[in-house]
């Protein structure tokens, strides 16, 4: 008899299964869906990057096993990009690991620092390979409810001591996926703070931060002072650089922090195709007007549909990040039954809130990584659903 592993048991039900049984069953009806829900860019990657991987794939010197932990010239381009984005001092060889994409690092990292039986300090609702990269690693989930009244932030402070105790790690992902919430420089230091009173390792998820709108640009968690003591950071070519296909990312800070995960990294793969590191190269020294064109689209079909939403009644969190709008379901409907409304009538797809967790609850999340011209489509549809 063919049996799961207990992990693989453990994970929790697929939320998606009900949406995507009737978005099968729309499509074979011939219905124009327009799917908001996922967050991959439907812009294209910038064209430097892709010429850059094109001649990088001519060398053979790419074609060979790369290093584990990333190429040295990868590396210190990441320090320097740190450096100029936010300040940041980072020693290339020690505080910088490659990773085939952040969630591969998101997904790994508790290996290094979990032991079955330790505490995780989970957000609720998260993106969720901070609760499977801890269930797979035979920790505990402890979740941390984001609540609107507290901005989306966590209430650390809240944590019983018992709990406390067995904590390892604290995940943190501010701009936020899903609610676009953004994190204070205050919030950051008092957590700093408190993690280092706690010995508890801060992983701060930093995918979103190029996708802002407002003249506060996003900050990291490693410019408040102490942080390097005791944080590491997942960062993601993915959203900045429309490179979700490309599967690159970086995770920088502590040194101790960075090379646990590249110990485990070093035993479950050999590294991202040096190619793809050279194309990352040229796409952390693009011209800032380039990433400032794919702010400005993502700015504009925002506004466009936070008018369209508020015009039919439904109340937007506002945010100056992220390409997701994060709203509440009218009064009456749960997120599920919501979300099959606005597929049934409108023949829009968009991810119900508990889809991200409990707490995920009385809200729906909307990407704006389609086209404009179909994301205006969608506009048209909604204003005309009768709440
Ligand atoms: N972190 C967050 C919050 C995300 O939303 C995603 C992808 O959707 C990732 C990490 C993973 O990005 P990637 O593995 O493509 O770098």
């Amino acid at each position: 008899m063919l049996e799961y592993a207990q992990r693989i048991k453990a994970l929790p039900p697929y939320l998606f299964a009900q949406i995507d049984q009737k978005k099968r069953e729309k499509i074979s009806q011939g219905v124009d869906l327009i799917d908001l829900g996922v967050g991959d860019p439907d812009i294209p990657t910038p064209q430097p990057v892709v010429e850059a991987m094109q001649r990088a794939v001519e060398n053979p010197e790419h074609h060979r096993y790369p290093s584990y932990e990333g190429m040295l010239s990868f590396r210190q381009a990441v320090a320097d990009w740190y450096k100029r984005r936010f300040g940041v001092e980072l020693d290339p060889q020690r505080e910088v690991v490659t990773l085939i994409g952040s969630k591969e690092g998101i997904a790994h990292f508790p290996l290094a620092f979990v032991n079955p039986g330790d505490v995780v300090l989970c957000p609720d609702p998260a993106y969720p390979v901070y609760k499977i990269g801890t269930l797979f690693a035979g920790g505990e989930p402890y979740i941390l409810p984001l609540k609107e009244e507290n901005g989306f932030l966590p209430d650390f402070k809240s944590v019983p001591k018992d709990v406390l105790k067995r904590a390892r790690i604290i995940w943190v992902n501010y701009p936020n996926n899903p609610t676009s919430a953004t994190a204070t420089e205050v919030f950051y230091k008092e957590l700093i703070e408190w993690a280092r009173e706690n010995n508890i390792i801060v992983a701060s998820d930093l995918a979103y931060s190029e996708i802002y709108f407002g003249n506060e640009k996003p900050m990291s968690i490693l410019q408040i002072e102490g942080a390097k003591d005791i944080a590491i950071e997942f960062h993601s070519f993915s959203k900045t650089f429309n490179m979700t296909g490309w599967r690159l990312g970086m995770a920088v800070g502590n040194e101790k922090l960075v090379a646990g995960l590249g110990k485990v990294k070093t035993n479950v793969d050999s590294g991202q195709f040096q190619a793809v590191q050279e194309a990352g190269i040229t796409a952390l020294n693009l011209p800032e007007e380039e990433l400032q064109k794919i702010r400005d689209t993502y700015k504009e079909r925002r506004s466009a549909m936070v008018k369209a939403l508020e015009e039919v009644g439904l109340k937007v969190y506002p945010s100056d990040a992220t390409f997701y709008l994060w709203i509440k379901v009218p009064k009456g409907y749960t997120s599920a039954e919501f979300v099959s409304r606005l597929l049934d009538e409108c023949g829009i797809v968009c991810t119900p809130g508990n889809g991200f967790g409990e707490y995920g609850e009385g809200y729906f999340r909307i990407s704006l990584t389609v086209p404009t011209q179909r994301l205006l489509e969608a506009v048209e549809r909604i204003k005309r659903l009768k709440l």
